[in-house]
């Protein structure tokens, strides 16, 4: 599967503790990141990713546009609820097209652990 990783800033660190603890099932998957994320998963867990622009600097539009485009099979997005974003549209312009497009899409830690539970059933 296609696969998204995004995580506001203060939640980073979270995104980082899933992925080390799915890191094998990550690593059969094709993934994708926002700039700032892709970077520090990719330098704590090793996983490699094709990294976007930063969210607040068109990333998360990339990230978007690939669901506009049928590229993307799952989005996790750590979105953080108590800081207000400068990009708010473009994070509300993704969940928007999650849902146009049927995309399977977590924005927090115990969703993104259930799709995870379900792509490791699948290899099972
Ligand atoms: P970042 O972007 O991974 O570049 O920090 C995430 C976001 O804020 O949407």
């Amino acid at each position: 599967m296609r696969i998204a990783l995004i995580a506001h800033d203060k939640k980073k660190a979270e995104m980082i503790r899933l992925a080390a603890k799915y890191k094998d099932i990550l690593a059969k998957h094709e993934l994708y990141a926002t700039g700032t994320t892709g970077t520090m998963v990719m330098g704590e867990t090793g996983l490699k990713l094709t990294r976007m622009k930063s969210g607040p600097l068109g990333g998360d539009q990339q990230i978007g546009s690939m669901v506009a485009d049928g590229k993307l099979d799952m989005i996790l997005f750590l979105r953080d609820p108590l800081t207000a974003q400068p990009h708010e549209p473009d994070v509300s312009a993704l969940l928007r097209l999650c849902d146009v497009m049927d995309i399977p899409l977590a924005t927090n830690v115990a969703g993104c652990e259930i799709f995870l539970d379900y792509l490791k059933d699948l290899d099972a």
